[in-house]
């Protein structure tokens, strides 16, 4: 979607979108679930950015499905958002609802607050914040795979993203090893081509004190 990934899981215990995408997205996506007649219990988010999150009202308006984002995340969501970088330092606040949905993410519904170690329709919440303060990966022990939202891309490679975008840098480079913990075949990324094979062990390589330059250094 427009940048970043959205994914569909499937499973007894509920239907998930992932990351639904970037304000805008919605017609896509609704698309995508008529195709094949799906529908959503949930829209859960890695978290707030707007390339992630920026269409998740407008898709649970549409489908019924409920929105989940981790605690840390969800004051992104409403007005009185944090004053940083990636919400224009409170300016968003200020702007027209209809300008300021293009740069912030909305949801003046019902949010259901997740923390670390919780599962939800089959997923393990994995809390790894420094992206945002409420980043989370979501975990399925039992398809062995991970969604690591921005916690890790694919885009050259296994990377922590850039300081540019961080919340917390320094936070962010070390987030990832909240993984070292997890088995894992299969890794999806928010930026970049999936892992169908040996993911954690990719993973496990990228993190090694050898393989990765100092603080600071891009
Ligand atoms: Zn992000
Ligand atoms: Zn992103």
């Amino acid at each position: 979607m427009r940048g970043a990934q959205a994914y569909w899981h499937a499973g007894s215990e509920g239907n998930v979108i992932i990351d639904p995408g970037y304000t805008g997205s919605v017609g896509a996506v609704l698309r995508f679930l008529k195709d094949d007649a799906l529908t959503p219990d949930w829209v859960l988010l890695t978290h707030h950015h707007i390339d992630h999150a920026g269409t998740a009202l407008a898709v649970c308006q549409a489908t019924g499905a409920r929105l989940a984002i981790h605690g840390a995340d969800a004051p992104y969501l409403t007005a009185g958002r944090p004053r940083e970088r990636m919400t224009l330092w409170g300016m968003a606040d200020r702007l027209p609802g209809r300008l300021a949905r293009y740069v912030v993410s909305c949801a003046d519904c019902d949010l259901t607050v997740l923390e670390d170690g919780q599962s939800i329709a089959g997923l393990t919440v994995v809390h790894a914040p420094g992206h945002t303060p409420g980043s989370i990966a979501l975990w399925s022990a039992s398809e062995s795979a991970l969604f690591t939202g921005d916690v890790l891309n694919n885009e050259r490679g296994i990377r922590t993203p850039p300081w540019t975008v961080n919340q917390a840098h320094a936070a962010a480079r070390r987030a990832p090893e909240r993984f070292l913990e997890l088995r894992y075949q299969r890794a999806f990324f928010g930026h970049g081509p999936a892992i169908l094979d040996g993911a954690d062990e990719r993973v496990r390589a990228f993190l090694a004190p050898s393989s990765r330059k100092p603080a600071g250094v891009i």
